[in-house]
């Protein structure tokens, strides 16, 4: 029982570590949003300024500097949130890719099983020990298969397949997971920045999902990308460095 405990204790923390994230994120949203509607203020007043018969400049200069004060106040929030994200309290260590993998995909496919959503696992068996901070990584997973259920949850095409595969990387000291869905595909308004922080296409989204997983795939040394899916979808893929086998024992 006590062992049991001791599971369920540091299950918790894990989980609590992956909702702070968010938390943090919801929490800087909101924060983030008074500078912003100061921007929009000021830039509204100076219009009306320069609509003015007779422009005082002196007047319009000045609501200009405290937009673009508030705009620097709009970046350190973010900076924040990317210093908490990248440096905060990383822990690497030796974990197995696969069953980190698997454990954030079902954390994250919960409910999909509604949405008529497949799912299929190729997992090379060449691929097995990582270094990296498990709940960090496990956070980038679990936002790009949230995001592969989310398009095809909305999309109106009935083959909805997630396909999440881990293999080899072309660098040989890395290893890559894939998530690929068959929904409508990246859309082209936004293709461009969807790593950026608060681009979002959803009713309801934050836009902070991909931002976030960026930092940490690129604070591990990896990188991250998208490319449209064969057919219809979206296929988001990062690397992480690999742990070899005769490496583990170097030096015992
Ligand atoms: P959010 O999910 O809150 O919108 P993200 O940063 O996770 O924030 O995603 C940003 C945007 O990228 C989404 O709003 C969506 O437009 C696009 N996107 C992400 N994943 C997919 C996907 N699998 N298929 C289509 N579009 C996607």
């Amino acid at each position: 029982a006590e062992a049991r405990l001791q599971e369920l204790q540091s299950e918790l923390v894990h989980v609590s570590r992956l909702t702070a994230l968010g938390e943090m994120a919801s929490a800087l949203a909101h924060e983030i949003n008074q500078p912003l509607s100061a921007i929009a203020n000021y830039l509204k007043g100076s219009r009306l300024l320069l609509m003015r018969e007779e422009v005082q400049h002196e007047r319009v200069a000045e609501a200009v500097e405290r937009a673009a004060a508030e705009a620097l106040r709009a970046g350190d929030i973010i900076r924040r949130l990317r210093d908490f994200v990248a440096r905060g309290e990383t822990e690497r260590t030796i974990e197995s890719l696969p069953k980190l993998v698997e454990e954030a995909s079902a954390l994250a496919l919960v409910g999909a099983k509604e949405h008529g959503i497949r799912v299929q696992y190729e997992f090379s068996p060449a691929i097995d020990l990582v270094l990296v901070d498990k709940v960090q990584i496990q956070q980038v997973v679990l936002n790009l298969v949230r995001n592969a259920v989310d398009a095809m949850a909305e999309s109106e095409f009935s083959k909805r397949n997630l396909t999440i595969v881990i293999e080899q990387a072309d660098d040989e000291d890395m290893a890559q997971v894939s998530v690929t869905d068959t929904g409508p595909g990246i859309d082209p308004e936004v293709a461009d920045r969807l790593f950026q922080p608060f681009i979002s296409t959803k009713r309801r989204g934050m836009g902070v999902g991909l931002s976030i997983s960026r930092t940490i795939v690129e604070a591990h040394g990896g990188r991250i990308w998208v490319r449209p899916a064969p057919g219809s979808g979206a296929e988001f893929g990062f690397t992480v460095q690999r742990v070899a086998s005769e490496e583990l024992y170097d030096g015992e």
